[in-house]
């Protein structure tokens, strides 16, 4: 457990009642699972502005190429400047949060495809609500997620995965940034990247091997920005595949041949849907384990999040 962990939360996924209706939409998963690892940190950006439980239901709307925030019946009451002011002042509390959960379909939380209604009362599904964009215009590296979207193993993976790779990211610039903590974190990320982004890990080694004091500042937020965005990109089981191959390889010397046709056997069963990503890394870490390769057991890759959480077991 790591309770030093921050993640926001939109109050109404952990059964806070402040829905425009008195409700609240408890994720399960959130609330029981995720909080047995991370501390929330809750915020109802409706409420905040001083919309009272209950209130009107307010949407986006476009006018005159605006995105403005209204109250649903009356386009008069524009609650858009004040939702902005707030916003804005409460993201400047988060410097130590790590993710961010949002509610979906909100006009105020949604990170993505928000109903905005034109003049003729049409809508479309082009808007962000107003806090998350604000959210995500402020912190532009945070991992940020729906609820909604962790239902998909994969999503959720990646997800939490991110939480974790930011967190070691804060935690090395909270010790203090210097180039030595900079190319160990990269070393240390490297199988993280590569499963995710095969051409940022070739550009990225590059890029460090050439820092130094003077550039270390400009590099290194360079660095997390392309690390974090290449993290977005869903490592497959082919990008998976190659991985195990690689970290395989170092082995080649120390484990006879039963051993490593049994390695063989399991990433083809792993590479076929047969077995989920937990079994291959499970046996190499046994291997690993007997045969210790510090650049191997290094890799984040390898324990990226606690065990417990069973994501591996998913994907
Ligand atoms: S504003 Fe956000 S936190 Fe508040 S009720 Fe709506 S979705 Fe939930």
């Amino acid at each position: 457990m790591n309770h030093n962990i921050k993640i926001g939360v939109s109050s109404c996924l952990l059964g806070q009642e402040v829905r425009f209706d008195g409700g609240h939409k408890r994720s399960h998963y959130i609330d029981d699972t995720l909080g047995a690892y991370f501390e929330f940190v809750s915020y109802c950006p409706e409420l905040a502005i001083g919309l009272g439980v209950p209130r009107p239901t307010i949407r986006l709307i476009s006018r005159n190429g605006q995105v403005r925030l209204v109250d649903s019946k009356d386009d008069g009451i524009d609650h858009t400047e004040l939702m902005i002011k707030h916003s804005r002042n409460q993201c400047e509390k988060y410097t130590d949060i790590s993710g961010y959960l949002l509610k979906s379909k909100s006009p105020s939380c949604g990170m993505a495809r928000i109903n905005v209604y034109n003049e003729k009362n049409f809508p479309d599904k082009s808007g962000v609500g107003i806090f998350a964009y604000e959210l995500m215009q402020r912190y532009p590296n945070l991992p940020v997620e729906e609820e909604g979207r962790l239902n998909d193993a994969n999503l959720r993976e990646n997800f939490i995965e991110r939480v974790f790779t930011y967190y070691r990211w804060q935690s090395m610039i909270n010790q203090g940034l210097s180039v030595n903590a900079l190319m160990d974190f990269h070393k240390t990320h490297k199988f993280i990247l590569l499963a995710h982004d095969e051409v940022t890990y070739r550009e990225l080694g590059p890029m460090i091997a050439q820092v130094n004091p003077e550039n270390l500042e400009k590099i290194a937020a360079e660095y997390i920005s392309r690390l974090m965005q290449a993290m977005k990109k869903h490592a497959t089981r082919k990008k998976h595949m190659n991985v195990l191959q690689h970290a395989m390889g170092y082995l080649k010397n120390d484990i006879d041949t039963d051993d490593k046709q049994e390695l063989l056997d399991v990433l083809t069963q792993y590479r076929q849907g047969q077995v989920p990503l937990i079994v291959p890394l499970t046996l190499l870490r046994y291997h690993l384990r007997k045969h210790p390769q510090p650049y191997i057991n290094d890799q984040h890759y390898m324990k990226p999040y606690p065990e417990e959480l069973m994501l591996r077991n998913h994907v």
